[in-house]
């Protein structure tokens, strides 16, 4: 049953004809404070942003090399370098020749990976023919603020499925290289990727402002240090096939995610002669959740990244260095540090990433079939309560939308965020309780990315939809857990 609630006047409102600044047209505000195609990120840049993003850019790939370094050298204490340098134990000279070196095989490994991905990025791809269910081959994204929709290529299961496939069978029959290739020689691909995050950023940067792929989708801020951080460019593209979120954001960090765990593992079989139970449920929960993405592939087109995030540093570097370094910290560590769990504790570990990972899946499903079926299919057995909500693109044109009442939509306003979080606790939790916090890491991280999330996508919704957003709040008032938060 649709609950109707119109926010401004259904009639097609035309574009304006006033001037821009910085491309940000302000002549076009609605009755409600909205304006046409203001909803993706920010146009002007205040005095918070502003030092967060000096503080990220400053703080985060120092800190990858930190967590390097605690496990490297000082057996997984995450606090010991630090201590170490303030009570004088360890000069700054000392730590830096803890650093890993930069070696060719680092920037052999690497490049290869990378070319590789490319290569298999424009592959056509196959499995939609072959595999019943799976969306894939050319797909079309969502549509922009700007009104354009692009067509992708969706071949990231192919990616995953050839890569990972042929490292398993290096692994396990052909050995033509090593299979712990990763966990040795992780620290000199570790300034490798950080080099390539740079260049990629930087790239885009320019290229924001010299050759756009859509230069009515760009946001330049005029503040270098936020469009640096945050993208100017909302779907940087070179030719027709090589767009450069699609890419980065899945490959070469997701399909890697995988096989670096599996290096692990091998490394842990090499070492010490067998795998532990953690590392088994590590790579298993994240195997699950990486397949996921890929099989769901077509579906992400639509989620925050690639839909409403630019394309800068954020997600340039994020996805060459933060994705493969902090994502896969359970394994790292448990390639230092084998626990094995007692049976009744890794049952219900598993049991959590399970639970996570279905809740996770269950969400995001149900929000996808409304939106196919626009709102005429059954939600949890019955006819689903929805939000009639209209938005308008930049160009003026006024566009529908509605916002699901029913099901998990109805319980909080981001439980897929809470069954993703569920299943990052397991990870960590899979780590025993050495008395280490560097495994525990992921799960404070997450909690932070997707409750900053979900303020994020709760002001953007609101610039979107306006007084029917106010309405969805009232009526769902809880972000994650039901009855709490
Ligand atoms: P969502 O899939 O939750 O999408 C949010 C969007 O859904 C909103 O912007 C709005 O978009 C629409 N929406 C909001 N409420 C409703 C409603 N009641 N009914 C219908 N549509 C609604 O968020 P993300 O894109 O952030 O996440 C996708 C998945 O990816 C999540 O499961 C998340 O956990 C996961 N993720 C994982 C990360 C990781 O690093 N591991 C990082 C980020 C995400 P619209 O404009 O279409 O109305």
């Amino acid at each position: 049953m649709p609950v109707t609630t119109r926010s401004s006047s259904s009639k097609q409102k035309s574009a304006t004809s006033k001037p821009m600044r910085n491309g940000h047209d302000d002549s076009n505000e609605l009755d409600d404070g909205r304006k046409h195609g203001q909803w993706g990120r920010a146009w002007e840049v205040d005095i918070l942003s502003l030092v967060s993003v000096i503080c990220l850019l400053t703080f985060c790939p120092l800190m990858v090399f930190y967590f390097y370094v605690s496990c490297n050298h000082y057996d997984c204490a995450l606090s010991a370098p630090l201590l170490g340098i303030l009570n004088g134990d360890v000069t700054l000279g000392q730590f830096w020749s803890q650093l890993p070196p930069i070696t060719a095989d680092g920037f052999k490994i690497v490049l290869s990976w990378v070319a590789f991905q490319v290569f298999l990025n424009y592959l056509p791809d196959l499995f939609h023919k072959c595999v019943p269910g799976y969306v894939g081959g050319i797909q079309p994204g969502a549509i922009t603020p700007s009104g354009v929709q692009l067509l992708y290529r969706v071949n990231g299961l192919q990616a995953w499925f050839i890569s990972n496939g042929l490292f398993l069978l290096n692994g396990l029959v052909f050995k033509w290289v090593s299979p712990t290739i990763v966990f040795d020689h992780w620290g000199e691909m570790l300034w490798v990727a950080n080099i390539l995050g740079y260049i990629v950023s930087v790239f885009v940067y320019i290229k924001a402002y010299h050759f756009p792929s859509g230069a009515k989708d760009c946001k330049f801020s005029g503040n270098f240090l936020y469009d640096f951080m945050m993208g100017i460019e909302f779907n940087p593209r070179i030719g027709k096939w090589f767009d450069f979120k699609l890419f980065f954001n899945g490959r070469p960090g997701i399909v890697a995610w995988t096989i670096i765990n599996m290096s692990y593992a091998f490394y842990q079989y090499h070492t010490y002669g067998y795998v532990t139970n953690s590392m088994w449920i590590v790579n298993i929960l994240q195997a699950m959740y990486v397949v996921d993405y890929f099989w769901n592939e077509a579906w992400y087109l639509n989620t925050i990244d690639i839909h409403h995030d630019h394309f800068g540093w954020m997600l340039g570097w994020g996805d060459c260095v933060w994705l493969p370094w902090m994502y896969t910290l359970q394994g790292f560590y448990l390639a230092y540090k084998p626990v094995d769990l007692p049976l009744p504790v890794a049952a219900a570990v598993l049991a959590l990433g399970l639970a996570g990972y279905f809740i996770f899946r269950a969400v995001n499903a149900q929000k996808d079939y409304f939106r196919r079926t626009n709102g005429q299919g059954l939600i949890w057995g019955a006819k689903p309560k929805y939000l009639e909500a209209t938005y308008y693109s930049s160009d003026g044109t006024e566009r529908k939308s509605k916002l699901l009442l029913s099901g998990w939509w109805g319980v909080t306003r981001h439980m897929n965020y809470t069954g993703d979080l569920m299943g990052s606790a397991a990870y960590c939790l899979a780590c025993g309780f050495e008395g280490d916090i560097l495994p525990y890491f992921y799960i404070v991280f997450m909690f932070i990315l997707l409750t900053h999330r979900c303020i994020r996508d709760e002001a953007r919704c609101k610039a979107k939809y306006g007084k029917v957003w106010d309405e969805y709040m009232t009526k769902v008032p809880r972000r994650l857990i039901p009855g709490v938060f």
